[in-house]
């Protein structure tokens, strides 16, 4: 049985979500959730079976129709309301968040993002459009926008509700019903909010939740003949596991949103240095350096390099790990300690292939945390794991370069694609970087997360397939289907 936990008075119980009914696993089981500010079990959710995922995927297959065939203002009016939902309740999202990933109060901005994706999706249904044409003589024809039928959603856990409602919002506002499984390193907000979704008036089967692991649930879902699109937010080993499966069973449309290993680059005449040591420090430790698109690697001109180095070290000394329920808190502990440890031999190899700036200590023996200090390497060889690998975690190198051409055959040198930076005055050679930078995003004169309200997101090569974003994510949901009409 799943255990319940209190945030601020308030007893929560996490359970699946089947067809519209809370319940407990099929066979019992439960896995725990580990609090990282101390290693304490925060709570015990249910582990979903292959079972619970079969028959939450037949509720989904049975309530699409009569979903479908609604209104499109009925459905989004169902978002609508689970936006506002989501805003009401931020405080007790941020707190099952804090106790399972470590986010701290103070940066939880996932709940206001979901909503804001909910509300967009509410009032999007009009752009649900086919074309017509009548350039085939003695024809009308047309395309059609329907749905795919049942949608799986699988999500990570660095901002488990945003991906929750981004994804299932784009699939529900087309006409399909979805699973969605979260991530088993924070499923506590993501259960929480599922028990939203009755409140806000979805019909039973329409919108399913489960936890779990990625076996059996998730990959259950990914082999599943009656899915018939898959959108999936993680890391690339798991996006190629997802994409096999789908080609071995009913090639399901599957969108992957990947990892990650941006670069940043400062030229010499960045316009204002200061900001861009602040920016570039931001995009390596918001999160404890746990996003996709962390600027993992930066590069600096090497006139400016020791002047930005020096002012970079002093910023990212400054960052205090803490307790994430503080509300002085600016940065919490690793999610867990499969990250911990992973993360410090990271910085274990790092010592061995560069020249360590600052931090380079995990803390877990004097405060049970899981915490890292903000680390900086510098003078990384190009082919060392440091520089090549997603680490996941608050940890940068700083490499020197002297020529535009070298600085983007370094920063191309990768098999990951998904954001980059670039710091200079210069607008032609602004654009010249953002055509031949390898990455789905290119930001200039800022750097991770910064990202425009209604741009396309994703991954170039090894970072992804698809876009995700607004219009961009309907897309993904929707089946087109050509219609020829003879004229007498
Ligand atoms: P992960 O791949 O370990 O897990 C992601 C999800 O996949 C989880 O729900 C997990 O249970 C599930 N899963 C694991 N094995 C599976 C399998 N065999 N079949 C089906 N599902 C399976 O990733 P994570 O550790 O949760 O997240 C971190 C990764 O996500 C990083 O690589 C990060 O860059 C990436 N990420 C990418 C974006 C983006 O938009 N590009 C955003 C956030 C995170």
């Amino acid at each position: 049985m799943s255990t319940t936990v209190n945030v601020n008075g308030i007893e929560f119980q996490p359970k699946l979500l089947i067809n519209g009914e809370f319940v407990e696993a099929s066979d019992k089981a439960t896995f725990n959730v580990i609090n990282p500010l101390n290693g304490s079990v925060s709570c015990s959710v249910p582990e979903a079976t292959e079972d619970d995922t079969n028959r939450a995927v037949a509720a989904a297959k049975a309530a699409q129709p009569a979903w479908a065939a609604l209104d499109p203002t009925a459905r989004g009016a169902c978002l609508k309301k689970l936006a506002s939902l989501l805003r009401e309740h931020k405080p007790t999202l941020a707190h099952l968040e804090a106790i399972s990933m470590g986010v701290p109060l103070t940066q939880y901005f996932h709940a206001d993002i979901a909503a804001e994706e909910l509300d967009y999706f509410s009032e999007a249904w009009p752009h649900i459009q086919g074309q017509s044409s009548i350039n085939t003589p003695g024809y009308v024809t047309m395309t059609l926008r329907q749905p795919f039928g049942v949608v799986a959603c699988i999500i990570p856990w660095n901002a488990p509700v945003f991906f929750f409602a981004v994804k299932a919002a784009a699939a529900l506002i087309t006409g399909n019903t979805v699973v969605v499984k979260s991530s088993e390193k924070a499923p506590l907000a993501v259960a929480f909010a599922s028990t939203l979704i009755t409140q806000a008036g979805f019909p039973p089967g329409v919108f399913n939740v489960l936890s779990g692991h990625g076996v059996p649930s998730g990959r259950c879902l990914a082999r599943h003949m009656e899915v018939r699109a898959l959108s999936f937010t993680g890391s690339s080993r798991t996006g190629k596991l997802i994409q096999e499966e789908a080609a071995k069973t009913n090639l399901k449309s599957v969108t992957l949103e990947l990892g990650g290993k941006s670069p940043a680059i400062v030229f010499e005449d960045a316009p204002d240095l200061e900001a861009a040591v602040a920016a570039t420090v931001a995009g390596f430790t918001l999160n404890a350096g746990q996003f996709c698109i962390a600027n993992s690697r930066v590069y600096v001109q090497a006139s400016i390099a020791e002047k930005f180095t020096k002012a970079f070290v002093k910023h990212v000394s400054a960052i205090k790990g803490g307790d994430p329920l503080e509300a002085t808190t600016g940065m919490g502990p690793q999610a867990d300690e499969i990250q911990y440890k992973t993360i410090l031999s990271y910085i274990e190899s790092g010592k061995q292939s560069g020249t360590l700036a600052a931090g380079g200590n995990g803390k877990l023996d004097s405060t049970k945390g899981y915490f890292i200090e903000p680390t900086v390497f510098r003078d990384s060889p190009e082919d060392s794991k440091i520089v090549r690998e997603e680490i996941f975690g608050p940890v940068v190198n700083i490499n020197t370069f002297e020529t535009e051409e070298e600085v983007v055959a370094k920063a191309n040198d990768t098999e990951f694609g998904l954001y980059a930076s670039v710091f200079t005055k210069d607008i032609s050679r602004a654009m010249r970087m953002a055509k031949a930078l390898e990455s789905g995003y290119v930001a200039v004169n800022c750097s991770s997360p910064t990202q425009g309200r209604d741009l396309p997101f994703g991954g170039w090569k090894g970072s992804g397939q698809g876009r995700e974003g607004k219009l961009y994510s309907m897309d993904h949901f929707m089946e087109t289907k050509s219609v020829v009409i003879k004229l007498d």
